[in-house]
């Protein structure tokens, strides 16, 4: 699981990556806020989201999505 802390851009919450079926998403733990896939590029990238708070860098990075054979 990968977090990025007080990095939510509504409320400054703590985002988690999420294991969905076909993908993961980024949601907020606080306040349950999605990001949006461009959003979750840049976090992903390592820069901010919009807040002015320094990102950590993820422990693990995933460059790009792993499609699924098709
Ligand atoms: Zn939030």
């Amino acid at each position: 699981m990968t977090f990025w802390l007080k990095s939510c851009p509504k409320c400054g919450g703590d985002l988690e990556a999420v294991d969905a079926l076909l993908e993961t998403y980024v949601r907020c733990v606080q306040c349950g806020l999605e990001l949006t896939q461009v959003q979750e590029k840049v976090l992903r990238r390592g820069s901010r989201v919009h807040v002015a708070v320094p990102v950590p860098a993820p422990a693990v990075t995933h460059e790009g999505r792993h499609q699924p054979a098709a």
